[in-house]
């Protein structure tokens, strides 16, 4: 089967080659007439050789997202079916899927093929958002699969992020099949109970990136004062109490997301004084604590995405240091500090460095003892490794 050809410019030729899903427009040297926005193209060389099949949208600054690199593969409802099916297969087969009740991402993307496709479920409930124009017409046929897959009760839609604009398409959110979720689901993350909203949650609802390292820190918290920041709706709180912490405290600015990470502790039998939760700013209050000569046994940071384009990276680099040297300086003798960023464009080595400066310039002297990345049902694919967005440190003082 043929589609419209996409040529694309020799010394971009390459990138293709070795399967790097995204063509940026600047790449492209001619698309051949009747090419519509969100159809498939085959995207040739300059002799003309086939090189791969993906989304076309001349709107985006990704005018193309390539799905294939196998041109007797054909796009159609089966292949799709198939990467579904698939998707959910790969991640039974390395434990990745929790359970009934339990909450994973079931298709992360490109990683995936399924570019601008996520799926996320939470126990009983599929979470969906459709963030490129090609992949946004298949949703009912991707929607129906997804809940025939997995034999969720319902789906509901969240596909209100910027990443829609770039695509020219608007943001929407709401049912999509089945069952509504009800205004909070409840899952279980290896035994911790959260409630997740996904209506008005951040993401789909929940930082599921984050699953594996809220559950693996609570080996590191036995005994320990813990100052959970950025704590959202109290994850790596309710981990670090399960881990025998002897008090948590935490901080965010939403006061929502700290309403359910109340509850979310009170849900798993953490309540009173031992397990403050502060509406506040976190340097602010980092320093309040500082000044005040408030000490903890660790510190988790896990701050909003501070570099959202290169022109931020110094500045947020900046913000990366300021917020770590305070943390640093919060630690007891022996401390540790779970350090991260899921800012894509800060790569592992540049946040090390600024977490190193960090420590140089407040004295400190740190090791590092763990070192964490995103969860494996979000897998990044080598020829796009820049997809692996989340880092984290843990880091133990003397
Ligand atoms: N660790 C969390 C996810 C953190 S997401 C988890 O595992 O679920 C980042 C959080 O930072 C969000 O909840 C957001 O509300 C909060 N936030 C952003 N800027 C902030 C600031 N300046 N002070 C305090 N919290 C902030």
């Amino acid at each position: 089967m043929n589609f419209a050809a996409c040529r694309i410019k020799r010394d971009r030729e390459k990138s293709v080659r070795n399967r790097h899903p995204w063509i940026y427009s600047g790449a492209i040297q001619e698309v051949e007439a009747g090419a519509a926005p969100g159809d498939v193209v085959d995207v040739v060389g300059q002799e003309g050789e086939w090189l791969g099949r993906g989304f076309y949208n001349p709107a985006s600054e990704i005018a193309v997202h390539l799905f294939s690199w196998d041109r007797a593969e054909t796009p159609c409802d089966a292949l799709w079916a198939g990467r579904l099916a698939r998707a959910l297969e790969l991640r039974r087969s390395i434990g990745a899927d929790p359970g009934p009740d339990g909450a994973f991402r079931m298709v992360h993307s490109d990683s995936d093929l399924l570019p601008g496709l996520v799926v996320d479920r939470y126990a009983g409930f599929l979470v969906f958002q459709f963030l490129v124009l090609g992949m946004d017409r298949l949703k009912d046929l991707v929607v129906a699969e997804a809940m025939k897959l997995t034999g969720a009760k319902g789906a509901w839609e969240r596909s209100d992020t910027d990443a829609r604009g770039k695509e020219g398409m608007g943001r929407t959110h709401g049912p999509l099949a089945g069952e509504e979720p009800p205004v909070e689901i409840e899952i279980d993350e290896a035994g911790a109970r959260l409630l997740v909203d996904v209506r008005n949650g951040h993401k789909t609802g929940f930082y599921l990136d984050q699953a594996k390292n809220r559950i693996g820190s609570r080996a590191f918290m036995r005994g320990r004062k813990v100052l959970n920041c950025f704590c959202y709706t109290g994850g790596f709180s309710v981990s670090a109490a399960m881990g025998g912490a002897v008090s948590v405290t935490s901080v965010d600015s939403s006061r929502p997301a700290l309403e359910t990470a109340a509850r979310n502790m009170e849900l798993n039998g953490f309540s009173g004084e031992a397990f403050p939760l502060v509406n506040a700013d976190v340097p602010s209050c980092l320093r309040r604590m500082r000044d005040e000569g408030v000490r903890f046994d660790a510190v988790i940071l896990d701050p909003p995405r501070y570099v959202a384009n290169r022109d931020a990276l110094q500045r947020g680099a900046r913000a990366y240091k300021d917020i770590n040297m305070l943390a640093m300086s919060l630690l007891e003798p022996g401390g540790l500090l779970f350090t991260f960023s899921c800012s894509g464009l800060m790569g592992e080595e540049l946040f090390q460095k600024v977490v190193f400066s960090a420590s140089a310039d407040s004295g400190r002297n740190m090791r590092i003892v763990g070192r964490l990345a995103q969860a494996p049902d979000h897998p990044v694919l080598l020829s796009y490794p820049q997809a692996g967005y989340l880092k984290g440190l843990i880091l133990q003082g003397k």
